[in-house]
C-alpha cells in the first residue's frame, strides 16, 4: 500500500529546560540514526536503550524508559513529536534524568525536527497493520484498535469542571496535521493535585509556563485550543505507540485512558498474532 521510505533527521538540534517531575535542569539532543534502528535514547550515564515496550520502567504520571543502570522519565512528548513528524530512526541523547517538559507540548520538538530537516534513508518504512480489532480495558477505561490505512485517533475524556467531557476525531494524522493540531496541546493539571504532589516532592518543575492548571475556577491561564486537554491525551497517545517500533496503521478509539493502556496496546501491537509488520 505504501512505498514510503525511512527517515532520519538531518542534523542534530538540542534543547534544555527543567523536568516537570524531578525539577531538574536537563537538556535534550536529537539527532540522526541509521535506518531500521527506531528510536534509541542514550542515557546520562551513556548506556543505551531502545523506545519499545520493555524497556518501560514506569507509566505513573508519564512514561519512564530504563537501560540496565539508568532511567530517563518523560519520554512521550518528544516520541510524540518524532513519530508526528514521520521520522523512523533517531538518537535522543539525555543529559539528565528527565527530559525538559519546555512548554509542556510537543511543539518545540516537532519545530526543532522541522527546522533540522530529515533525509530519506534506502530501506522501506516499516508499517504495521492489523489483521483484527484488538481492545484493552482497566475499570472505564477502554483502548480500542480498529484496522485502517494509517493512524487516525478518536479520544473521549470526562474530568471535573471545567474540563467536562470532550472528544476529537482526528484525521489521518500526517506530519502537517501533527504539528498544527496536536504538537501545540501543552500538559494540564488539577491545582489541588499539582500541590499535593509538590508536598510529596514530585511535579517539582511545573509550572504555568509549562502547564495547563486547572482549579475550581476554572483554567489559570489561556488555552491554546478550546479543548487543549483532549488534544493533549492524542498527542501522549502518539508518543506511547511510538514504542510500537513502527508506524501502526490503526484507528484508535479511547475512553479515559493513559500511558499505562497505551503501553500495554504498543507492547500487543508488536506481537506478531495480532497484526502483520512490513
Ligand atoms: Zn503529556
Amino acid at each position: 500500500m505504501t512505498s514510503e521510505r525511512q527517515h532520519t533527521l538531518a542534523g542534530t538540534f538540542t534543547l534544555r529546560g527543567v523536568g516537570l517531575h524531578t525539577g531538574g535542569e536537563a537538556s535534550v539532543s536529537v539527532g540522526p540514526a541509521p535506518e531500521n534502528t527506531g528510536f534509541t535514547f542514550q542515557l546520562k550515564d551513556g548506556s543505551r536503550v531502545a523506545a519499545t515496550p520493555d524497556a518501560v520502567r514506569s507509566t505513573v504520571r508519564c512514561t519512564t524508559l530504563g537501560s540496565a543502570t539508568a532511567v530517563v522519565n518523560t519520554v512521550e512528548h518528544v516520541l510524540a513529536a518524532l513519530a508526528g513528524m514521520d521520522v523512523d530512526n533517531a538518537l535522543i541523547k539525555i543529559d539528565g534524568d528527565e527530559v525538559p517538559i519546555l512548554d509542556g507540548s510537543a511543539l518545540p520538538f516537532a519545530r526543532a525536527i522541522a527546522s533540522a530537516g530529515l533525509v530519506e534513508q534506502s530501506a522501506a518504512r516499516r508499517t504495521l497493520d492489523l489483521r483484527a480489532p484488538a481492545w484493552h480495558r482497566d475499570a472505564d477505561k477502554l483502548l480500542v484498535l480498529l484496522p485502517a490505512q494509517r493512524l487516525a485517533v478518536t479520544f473521549f475524556v470526562d474530568f471535573p469542571p471545567p474540563v467536562g467531557r470532550q472528544s476529537i476525531s482526528t484525521g489521518p494524522i500526517t506530519s502537517e496535521y501533527f504539528l498544527r493540531e496536536i504538537a501545540p496541546s501543552r500538559t494540564f493539571g488539577f491545582r489541588n493535585e499539582i500541590e499535593a504532589l509538590m508536598a510529596q516532592g514530585l511535579a517539582r518543575g511545573g509550572s504555568l509556563d509549562n502547564a495547563v492548571v486547572i482549579d475550581a475556577d476554572g483554567y489559570m491561564g489561556p488555552l491554546r485550543f478550546p479543548d487543549e486537554i483532549v488534544r493533549h491525551k492524542v498527542l501522549d497517545l502518539i508518543g506511547d505507540l511510538a514504542l510500537v517500533g513502527c508506524y501502526p496503521n490503526c484507528e484508535v478509539i479511547a475512553l479515559k485512558s493513559g500511558h499505562t493502556l497505551h503501553v500495554a496496546a504498543a507492547r500487543d501491537l508488536r506481537a506478531p498474532t495480532t497484526a502483520a509488520a512490513r
